[in-house]
């Protein structure tokens, strides 16, 4: 089975890593490919059949889209592939051909085999790039194309609030995709213990794409501008054993914090601080790891203020951290002039898609 794996701009290489230690970890064949056909944010996986044995001693099909589902940290989607074309030149062509040349190609696709006529079905397009259609005109062709093909075999049905199986359309620069979304309608990234919702919360999959860059080994470890708690939440559901701090200036956010660990499981887990993060040395002697989501200064607080706190909190972060700092934010000049003032060393950098934009991401030491 080849499945197609979405996750962020920039941790493709993460998440392939993910994919290889769930799949040893499954014992079946598999071979993973990060980009392919040269798209970001994505990856293929083929793999064997998975077989478990259940509580009777049967044997049993074990679906690794389901498996992926449940137990990824940094996928978004998990999408079964029907079939991937270039379709070479697509982005300069008339609407009208381009639409051709894609209800042609899923008209031959025996996607019959992916769902019943009985079972109503959808089509949710995501398209990027320079093109002369949108994703709506996607969206309705592939969906056309499908209707079509379907009523050689009874009378399809069409639901576009609440499918049974959703077909997923992607054209990505001349690359067009299409398969059955496993996911879902919401991502995975979008986690279920979330109730407080932080105005510039990080998407949960970059939160473990920092916290694998950050190695934590079990040392005391810190979220200075924690928000609502992403990255210590996500630290503390997969298991780990060692203090985890969460400091945060703004009382609403902390409780949303609070809430949300609740909600997670892992309150009792996790240390909440209300404080400032440029007195840093005041709540703590000294962390191992410090990973945040520093401010912008897009959506909250003004965006002069930014070097000076970063200047800040650089200056008493030398004060006690131990091993390594991870940190995401648009502001590259602040940030380097803060982490060189401080006698940090930027011991690597890297770019992520989050909310449209590409955000700068250091590991320092
Ligand atoms: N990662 C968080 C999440 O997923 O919810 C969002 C972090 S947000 C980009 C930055 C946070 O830093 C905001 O919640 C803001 O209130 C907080 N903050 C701003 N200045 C601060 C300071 N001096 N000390 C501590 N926290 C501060």
């Amino acid at each position: 089975m080849r499945l197609l794996l979405t996750t962020s701009q920039g941790i493709e290489d993460l998440a392939a890593r993910e994919i290889t230690s769930l799949m040893e970890g499954l014992g079946v064949p598999f071979r993973v490919e990060e980009k392919p056909l040269g798209v970001e944010g994505r990856l293929l996986l083929e793999a064997g059949e998975a077989y478990y044995t259940d509580e009777k001693g049967r044997k049993r099909e074990l679906s690794i889209a389901t498996y992926l589902n449940e137990n990824s940290r940094l996928l978004h989607r998990v999408i079964q592939e029907i079939a991937r074309e270039r379709f070479e030149g697509i982005e300069e062509e008339e609407p009208e051909t381009a639409l051709r040349r894609i209800e042609d190609f899923v008209s031959g696709l025996p996607v019959e085999r992916y769902v019943k006529t009985s079972e109503p079905f959808a089509v949710r397009p995501f398209r990027k790039g320079e093109h002369r259609i949108t994703s709506l005109d996607i969206s309705r062709t592939v969906g056309k194309a499908i209707f079509e093909r379907l009523e050689r075999f009874g009378t399809p049905k069409v639901n576009l609030d609440h499918p049974a199986v959703i077909f997923r359309a992607e054209l990505v620069g001349d690359v067009f995709f299409v398969g059955i979304d496993t996911t879902g309608d919401s991502s995975l990234h979008k986690r279920p213990w979330r109730v407080y919702d932080h105005p510039a919360h990080l998407k949960a999959s970059i939160a473990n794409a920092l916290i694998e860059l950050a190695e934590p080994d079990g040392g005391p470890f810190m979220d200075p501008f924690c928000g609502s708690g992403t990255i210590p939440i996500e630290l503390a559901l997969r298991g780990y054993q060692g203090r985890i701090i969460c400091l945060e200036k703004y009382r609403r956010h902390l409780r949303g914090a609070e809430m949300n660990a609740l909600v997670a499981g892992v309150h009792d887990r996790m240390e909440f601080v209300l404080g400032d993060a440029t007195r840093l040395s005041e709540y703590v002697e000294s962390v191992d790891f410090a990973v945040s989501n520093l401010p912008y200064g897009l959506k909250i607080g003004r965006k002069s203020m930014i070097p000076g706190l970063y200047r800040g909190f650089f200056s008493e972060l030398a004060k006690v951290l131990e091993k390594r700092g991870v940190f995401i934010t648009t502001e590259k000049r602040a940030i380097e002039e803060a982490i060189a003032e401080n006698g940090f060393e930027i011991a690597h950098h890297r770019l992520i898609g989050h909310g449209g934009l590409m955000v700068h991401t250091y590991v320092v030491k």
